[in-house]
């Protein structure tokens, strides 16, 4: 991905999990920052799969 702003080369700083409850959905996330400018972007693209049983469940 490139920087929105500069348009250098972003790197990722880190992957993982969220979970949305009032879907539900699962998506995996993933943080890049550009170290040229230090803009930080996230992006959450949605999890298809049969995933969701091992999602915690949300509390009642
Ligand atoms: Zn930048």
């Amino acid at each position: 991905m490139n920087c929105p702003i500069c348009n250098k080369n972003m790197n990722i700083v880190r992957k993982d999990a969220s979970y949305n409850r009032s879907k539900p959905a699962t998506y995996d996330r993933t943080l890049f920052r550009c170290s040229d400018c230090d803009t930080w972007i996230k992006i959450e693209v949605p999890v298809k799969q049969m995933r969701a049983e091992k999602v915690i469940q949300p509390a009642s």
